[in-house]
């Protein structure tokens, strides 16, 4: 999970449907504008390009009509995420809000062997926060499966995880053995792009630079 910023204002139509009585929420630009905003990846596990989307209500509106055509509401989420999440996940921390460092409070790390198993843990000093006990706990689901379906649905998107860790790791490697100039530099721009919140996984690979103090010093500061 990554920090996103919302845009606004938010769309017009929102408010006249508010006041229709089947109003739609997905009305006007909200689809393009949620997906833009959200950089086209899953909020909760950072699929990119989901081909499963649902517009999911951050806080679930059980029909307060405030909350259902609240843009800040509006969250951009894989069929996946939002299935395992629904009506079971309240008080998650809020990627929109910048006070909730959602990157950092929480660990995530992908080990690849002998089974690709994700860990995802709050650090020492949030370890007592509900927030962020219940985010981990969300990731946790989503990223093992709760049903016989979400398991394989998992498993896939585990899969697709090591690929683009795997990658990613294989560029950091090239990068500390390459001895060419022009390669170098070309390399570190693969790996920044890698590390960009429009990346897919971000926060798992900056996990990695985060824990290497060689990593930290060379890419520390291209996170955006
Ligand atoms: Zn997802």
């Amino acid at each position: 999970m990554i920090n996103i910023k919302k845009s606004t204002p938010p769309p017009a139509c929102l408010e006249n449907e508010k006041e229709k009585a089947s109003g739609n929420y997905r009305c006007g630009d909200v689809l393009e504008r949620t997906r833009k905003d959200f950089l086209n990846k899953c909020y909760i596990c950072e699929l990119g390009f989901p081909t499963t989307v649902n517009v999911e209500h951050f806080v679930p509106h059980k029909g307060d009509k405030n909350l259902k055509f609240d843009w800040n509401n509006l969250f951009w989420s894989c069929g996946h995420c939002n299935n395992t999440k629904i009506d079971r996940y309240e008080n998650i921390l809020n990627c929109t809000n910048p006070e909730h460092d959602v990157m950092n409070w929480i660990e995530y790390e992908l080990k690849p062997f002998p089974t690709t198993t994700i860990e995802v843990h709050a650090i020492p000093d949030q370890k007592n926060n509900p927030l962020v006990q219940n985010t981990v706990r969300l990731l946790k689901d989503v990223y093992n499966g709760t049903t016989t379906l979400k398991k394989l649905e998992a498993e896939n998107l585990r899969t697709l995880l090591l690929n683009e860790c795997t990658d990613f790791q294989e560029q950091l490697e090239r990068y500390y053995n390459c001895e060419h100039e022009e390669d170098k530099a070309l390399l570190y721009r693969i790996i920044t792009k890698h590390l960009s919140k429009d990346s897919p996984f971000t926060a798992f690979k900056r996990w990695v630079i985060k824990q290497n103090p060689v990593f930290l010093r060379d890419f520390g500061n291209s996170f955006d």
